[in-house]
């Protein structure tokens, strides 16, 4: 396959319209999770760096947000344009990334940024105020402003698209951005900053610095910054969310989950286990939205694991970059020991293990697609996030009593539903305490639908018209069209 891409980038950090390098800060290895290889050397962030950054974004925030949205969102589009003619060696990098396979970057990745750059791009035009008529002929208008500096901390499973779903809404407000990839996947983020700057993005709006936790918390801290929007765990959203309330920054936080999947047995069969393996083994099972409860009512629990079973059996584990893979290694050793640690406690907690379980004997960070039964709520893998390819089933047998338990939990990021009874998922829906779901279907995130979570799952969404209220704030202005009085 072509790359067209070498791993190793031009220099660590996107500065200003420019690449820039610091070697003081301490090396950042990116290992290629189908190898365990070493594919590229990086810094961390220098104090200098991230000053250079925040700086940059700062002077050149103010002339962005004084060019009309029509300005900004062409440019925005455009990008969109480099980023869908370049798919083929973005996706190629952010498998080598990620480990994902290239079944999947081809078509979730890089797209799924292009759509948001276009999206946004086109909604910048019409972002406005209201006029709100009052009493005596007098008015008030609102003004659409910019929050200013924002800044952008990402988890490493979808570098690409968490760049772009916070840069192209945080851009077409008239913002600018210093976002701090994953120090785990660095690498695809410079490309989305390069692209950007190529589609005519003045230097200094949008700027990647690498690091770890230390180099974002030095971000979120600087009083220069308005906003912070991160994807990431619940304990790193606690401690980011509490560095922003000092300064009274707006806040997204797309957090984690354990998203309930309810499939009733009058489901079409077939669809609820693409549903279930869409929403637990794609990308590895490396998804926060993931629905990995899957509560199956009793009349269909034996057919519905034996079909699971067979369909797992034809999933094609191996190299990432080959057309036909499309089952991955998970992002790194870190992470497949975390998952393992969840298997030995679901063995011992006593889940069924139906399938899988084991590492593959090969290079790289492969985990099998594993599949529990009879688990139950109170064990480990029902209640916390693995972030990992393990599937937890649970047998339900009424609607009620499916409902109480999907709920019962301190997430409330995504939950789905099958069933053919149209007002049963509506009502289910309803009554799911939980920021994105889904009805006959798992695991969309199209650009025109909301996205993010409830209860510890997270604050604000993305995506979407709404992603607009978290990237902007209105001016009022009162306007008085007779001569004032006063009392004395
Ligand atoms: P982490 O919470 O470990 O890290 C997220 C980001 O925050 C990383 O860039 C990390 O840096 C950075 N960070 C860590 N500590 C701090 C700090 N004190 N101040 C500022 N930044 C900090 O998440 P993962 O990268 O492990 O990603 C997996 C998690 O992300 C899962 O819980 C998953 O559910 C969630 N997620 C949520 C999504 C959503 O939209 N709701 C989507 C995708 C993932 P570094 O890692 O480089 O040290």
């Amino acid at each position: 396959m072509t790359d067209t891409y070498p791993t190793q980038p031009e220099a660590s950090h996107f500065v200003n319209g420019a690449y820039v390098e610091d070697t003081a800060g301490a090396p950042l290895d990116v290992i290629y999770p189908a190898t365990g290889e070493v594919i590229a050397t990086l810094h961390e962030a220098t104090p200098a760096i991230v000053e250079a950054a925040l700086s940059a974004a700062e002077v050149a925030q103010k002339a962005w947000a004084a060019l009309t949205g029509t300005e900004r969102g062409r440019i925005l589009r455009r990008a969109a344009d480099l980023m869908r003619e370049r798919n083929h060696p973005l996706s190629v990098l952010e498998t080598r990334d990620t480990g994902k396979p290239y079944q999947e970057t081809s078509v979730a990745d890089a797209t799924s940024g292009a759509d948001a750059l276009e999206y946004f791009g086109g909604l910048a035009g019409a972002l406005t105020g209201e006029h709100i008529p009052l009493a005596g002929g007098d008015w008030a208008y609102t003004r659409r402003e910019p929050l200013g500096v924002c800044v952008g901390i990402g988890a490493w499973n979808y570098p690409t698209q968490i760049a772009c779903w916070k840069a192209a809404p945080a851009l077409a407000c008239g913002n600018a951005m210093v976002f701090k990839p994953s120090e785990t996947t660095p690498l695809s983020a410079l490309k989305v900053a390069e692209i950007l700057h190529e589609a005519g993005l003045p230097p200094g709006l949008f700027n990647v610095v690498q690091g770890a936790g230390a180099v974002g918390a030095a971000l979120v801290g600087d009083p220069r910054v308005a906003k912070v929007s991160l994807t990431g765990s619940v304990p790193t959203g606690r401690k980011v969310y509490a560095a922003a309330a000092e300064g009274i920054k707006n806040v997204t936080m797309e957090l984690g989950g354990k998203s309930p999947l309810l499939i009733f047995d009058d489901a079409d069969l077939d669809s609820a286990v693409s549903g279930a393996i869409l929403g637990n083994f794609y990308s590895s099972g490396q998804v926060c939205s993931n629905g990995t409860r899957v509560f199956v009512q009793t009349g269909i629990k034996e057919p519905f694991l034996e079909c699971l079973t067979a369909r797992l059996e034809s999933a094609v584990i191996g190299d990432p970059l080959e057309p036909e893979t499309n089952f991955g290694p998970l992002v790194s050793a870190r992470q497949i020991e975390i998952v393992e640690g969840y298997i030995a406690k679901a063995i011992e907690e006593g889940a069924r293990l139906v399938t899988g379980g084991k590492r593959l004997n090969r290079n790289g960070f492969y985990l099998e697609p594993t599949v529990f039964a009879d688990v139950t709520d109170d064990m480990t893998i029902a209640r916390e996030e693995i972030f990992g390819p393990v599937m937890a089933v649970l047998d339900f047998e009424t609607e009620e009593e499916a409902m109480a338990r999907a709920n019962a939990t301190e997430f409330g990021l995504a939950a789905g539903v099958f069933t053919r009874d149209l007002t049963r998922a509506h009502r289910v829906v309803a009554g799911f305490e939980a920021g994105t779901c889904y009805i006959n279907s798992y695991n969309d995130a199209p650009v025109e639908m909301p996205f993010g979570g409830s209860k510890l799952s997270g604050v604000g969404r993305e995506n979407a018209k709404t992603a607009i209220e978290h990237y902007s704030q209105f001016k009022a202005v009162h306007v008085r069209m007779s001569p004032l009085e006063a009392p004395f």
